[in-house]
């Protein structure tokens, strides 16, 4: 059976080729190939000799994701793709363009552990890790879908399907690879980690001198309510995660975000609003307020305009930068493990469909 390209960092690239009595150049050839023209087909590679371009074809696959889905948003602003996995399982990509920018947003874990009881992808527990190869070949079909229209990819955010730190190795791994200037060759600052908070993970990031922009999803300011919504907090209460925190923004010159959903009725009250402020006094981050995105397995509902504006209006009094964004693409199912969702129930479309 082929191996995965994707799979195989440059360095293990370099030695297969020598193990092919190959010379040196011939593995930047195959890298630049990959990562930075975006081939999909050995035969592609015309700078390769045509028994080089055999062999690689002979032992590896360039694909390592299956597209089962393909969706765009009425406004043409949204896209999103289902994968299949090797040996089962299904990831959600979404690729968003508005203003400049066209953002990637990336799946870690098939499913994911954490239970947070307002995620689709929590609903259903975890299946497995993603490996570098898969988490890399999802920036790189995004990138290839807007290279085909003349696009460029100019952000990725780590928010899709899985718990990031939950997946440490394999998530840096391949945002490593994505940052190789001789490859694909983006930006650090270009690239978000969403957390659900996991604090000695948020350290060794931190520790790691890691520079990518890091999401915390913090939901609630009060260890008694986020035990509710984000069960994981009853074993990382909420002060270790801010010190956590304190400690990643310390490193300097780093840039700290916190992700709120607003629920009706739960938490969206000015008395949480307040609290939020507290919590964050000196952390210098950003809120990003989200009203909801229902699920089918939970009851609660999006906060309205004026409860949101009001939440908003606490922060800002108090000095706290937010900002309240609608998530696109709730036509297409665009909000975490939503797309997954809707296939499993037979009402996906198999081809892309405008709807
Ligand atoms: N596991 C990571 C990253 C994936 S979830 C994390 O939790 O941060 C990405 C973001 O979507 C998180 O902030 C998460 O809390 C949020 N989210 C999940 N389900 C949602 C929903 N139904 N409505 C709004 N935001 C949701
Ligand atoms: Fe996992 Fe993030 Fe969903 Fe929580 S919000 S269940 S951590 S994917």
């Amino acid at each position: 059976m082929s191996q995965k390209i994707f799979e195989l960092s440059l360095a293990e690239l370099r030695q297969q080729l020598a193990a092919w009595q190959q010379p040196a150049y011939r593995a930047a050839q195959l890298w630049s190939g990959l990562y930075s023209d975006l081939r999909t087909n050995f035969e592609e590679f015309s700078v390769l000799p045509r028994g080089l371009r055999t062999q690689l074809a002979a032992t590896y696959d360039i694909d390592c994701l299956q597209m089962k889905v393909e969706r765009e948003s009425k406004d043409g602003h949204t896209r999103k793709w289902l994968f299949g996995l090797a040996g089962g399982g299904e990831v959600e990509t979404v690729l968003m363009g508005y203003d400049e920018r066209m953002t990637v947003c990336i799946s870690t874990q098939a499913g994911c552990a954490m239970g947070c009881v307002f995620c689709a992808t929590g609903q259903m527990g975890l299946l497995r890790n993603l490996t570098a190869g898969e988490i890399v070949a999802q920036v790189l079909w995004a990138a290839r879908s807007l290279k085909a229209v003349g696009g460029r990819l100019t952000n990725v955010v780590v928010m899709g399907m899985g718990e990031p730190f939950h997946n440490y190795e394999a998530t840096l791994a391949a945002l490593d690879r994505l940052q190789d200037p001789a490859g694909f060759g983006i930006g650090v600052r270009r690239i978000t980690v969403s957390t659900v908070g996991l604090p000695h993970m948020i350290r060794r990031f931190a520790q790691e001198g890691r520079h990518e922009k890091l999401a915390v999803s913090l939901h609630a300011a009060t260890d008694e309510l986020r035990n509710r919504l984000v069960p994981i907090n009853k074993r990382y209460p909420l002060a270790e995660l801010i010190d956590a925190c304190r400690e990643y923004v310390r490193g300097g010159n780093r840039r700290l975000s916190m992700e709120w959903a607003l629920i009706d009725g739960k938490n969206d009250s000015a008395e949480q609003a307040q609290l939020l402020v507290e919590l964050v006094q000196g952390l210098g981050c950003h809120v990003n307020l989200i009203p909801l995105n229902p699920t089918g397995g939970y009851a609660g509902l999006r906060t309205g305009r004026e409860a949101a504006d009001r939440f908003k209006s606490v922060l800002d009094t108090g000095g706290v930068a937010c900002t309240i964004r609608v998530r696109r693409g709730i036509d297409i199912g665009a909000g975490c493990g939503q797309l997954r969702t809707k296939a499993a129930g037979g009402k996906a479309q198999p081809q892309l469909a405008s709807i």
